[in-house]
């Protein structure tokens, strides 16, 4: 029986699908304005492990993800959100590129770390801009329902109108922690812009007065007129077009709880009268030296960064299990590298097994407990680790780890090709193991340190070469 937390009921509960065996599953997905950090793929991570954990547990999942390519303004997460600048548009600015060319190269920078860090593709992957009508016909929907009304700047949502407001939401009142002043035009605090106007009331460009650098890329035509869908709308327009009005799971990182995930839920259910999401779950935040990790804090890493210094992205992933979801985490590079060695030597554990054959259902047992038991992967890890430590005979670990690394995700059984080894270091292996086979170890050990000082580290196990990259604070 799987159990979860549920962020709407503050509660552990057991998780029951509305349709099972079928599983309708939304995550947030990236502001594509830039890079994505690290701190966002615990996010992704995290909803990749409740993924992998739904299958495990035989569930047919369908995962929807947005790419968010219009409307997140620079205003606050936690504050007021309808303020500022387009994230897209100021960055399309500062690089000297059109929005749209910054939507498509960040999206795809995106999906090139989520492939290594081994996460499951959506079912659905779609983009805000794609679905420009849903949510236009979504913002109609709750006019025709008065739950809207006009200010200068665009079209918004009453708050005041739907009592159960801010159910989910892990703040009293938008103000606390916001960056920016909210609108006064707003009837109350907490209402949201549902389409945003390009120029005030939505009237169309005008060159005897408007300045041409203040056109916007992106914009369309509307009922109200020109302008560009709030943020929030495209979760509820395409996980409702995706997943149906009542789906079950809904995940993201936790600052969404406190704006935009409460006003998915009211712009939804204010149309629908159900409740649009049984399950919410949110990942708690990365820290660096004990702070969020946030481009505007400028303490982010990418992935990228991490690859470059020569870490496997799965020491990512290895030392965000180590670590429950709904505690927050400091990275250090200390913890990385320690991960990447804990990481390498259960690799290099599994290279020695025997072929994969029955399992152990001793140990299985308990990997599926821990993983049930709200996703704890700190557990999971230790029984893997004791699975590995047992005396099963090597062929049995084998076939549980295999199972196991299903939900880990860890590709543990990927020891070759882990490490990429260029040619040049590749021959000089070669050559020393033949040193080594004519006895020749002092010439073989001249050659182990000049492969060193390339970057790669060499131990002889078993009558193999274990090659291994060396970690920047190994060199
Ligand atoms: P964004 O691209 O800013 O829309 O964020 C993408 C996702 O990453 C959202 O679900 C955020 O809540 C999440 N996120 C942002 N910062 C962090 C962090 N430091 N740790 C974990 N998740 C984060
Ligand atoms: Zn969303």
């Amino acid at each position: 029986m799987l159990k979860l937390f549920n962020s709407l009921t503050r509660k552990i509960e057991e998780f029951k699908p509305i349709s099972p065996p079928q599983v309708g599953m939304y995550t947030c997905g990236p502001t594509v304005y830039d890079f994505a950090h690290i701190g966002n793929f615990r996010t992704y991570i995290t909803a990749d492990i409740l993924h992998r954990t739904l299958l495990h547990n035989r569930y047919k999942v369908k995962f929807v993800m947005n790419i968010t390519d219009v409307g997140h303004l620079t205003g606050d997460n936690v504050g007021d959100a309808d303020t500022g600048e387009d994230r897209m548009e100021k960055s399309a600015k500062k690089q000297g590129k059109s929005a749209w060319d910054i939507a498509k190269f960040y999206t795809d920078a995106f999906l090139k770390d989520y492939r290594q860090l081994n996460l499951l593709a959506p079912s659905v992957l779609c983009r805000a801009t794609d679905h420009i009508k849903e949510q236009i016909v979504f913002v109609q929907e709750l006019e025709k329902k008065g739950f809207t009304y006009k200010t200068s700047d665009g079209i918004y949502f009453d708050t005041s109108k739907f009592p159960d407001y801010g159910k989910l939401s892990n703040l009293d009142d938008i103000q606390e922690g916001a960056r920016v002043e909210a609108n006064p035009e707003k009837k109350n605090l907490r209402d949201f812009a549902l389409w945003k106007f390009t120029y005030p009331n939505g009237r169309s460009f005008n060159s005897a007065q408007d300045d041409n650098a203040s056109r916007r890329q992106m914009e369309w035509e509307s009922p109200w007129g020109i302008g560009f869908p709030g943020w929030h709308i495209e979760c509820s327009a395409m996980s409702v077009k995706y997943l149906g009005d009542n789906f079950d799971i809904h995940a993201g990182g936790m600052d969404l709880a406190s704006t935009h995930h409460p006003n998915e839920i009211a712009q939804t259910e204010a149309i629908t009268g159900r409740q649009f999401v049984k399950h919410w779950m949110h990942a708690a935040f990365i820290l660096v030296d004990g702070k969020r990790m946030s481009k505007s804090m400028g303490n982010n890493y990418t992935l990228s960064d991490l690859t470059e210094k020569g870490f496997d992205p799965a020491a990512l992933r290895y030392l965000y299990l180590q670590t429950h979801y709904r505690k927050e985490l400091n990275f250090t590079f200390d913890a990385l590298e320690a991960s990447q060695n804990a990481l390498t030597k259960l690799k290099e554990e599994i290279a020695t097994f025997k072929k994969p054959r029955i399992g152990c259902a001793e140990y299985e047992e308990r990997f599926l407990e821990a993983i049930n038991d709200d996703l704890n992967m700190p557990q999971a890890l230790a029984v893997l680790w004791e699975l590995i430590k047992s005396d099963y005979p090597t062929g049995a670990k084998a076939e549980s780890v295999a199972r196991m690394d299903e939900v880990f995700g860890l590709n543990l059984f990927e020891v070759a090709h882990t490490v990429e080894i260029p040619e040049t270091v590749q021959k000089l292996i070669q050559e020393r193991e033949q040193l080594r086979r004519e006895k020749r170890f002092h010439l073989a050990d001249g050659l182990r340190h000049k492969i060193r000082k390339m970057g790669f580290d060499l131990r002889d196990e078993n009558k193999k070469t274990i090659v291994s990259r060396l970690l920047p604070s190994d060199k």
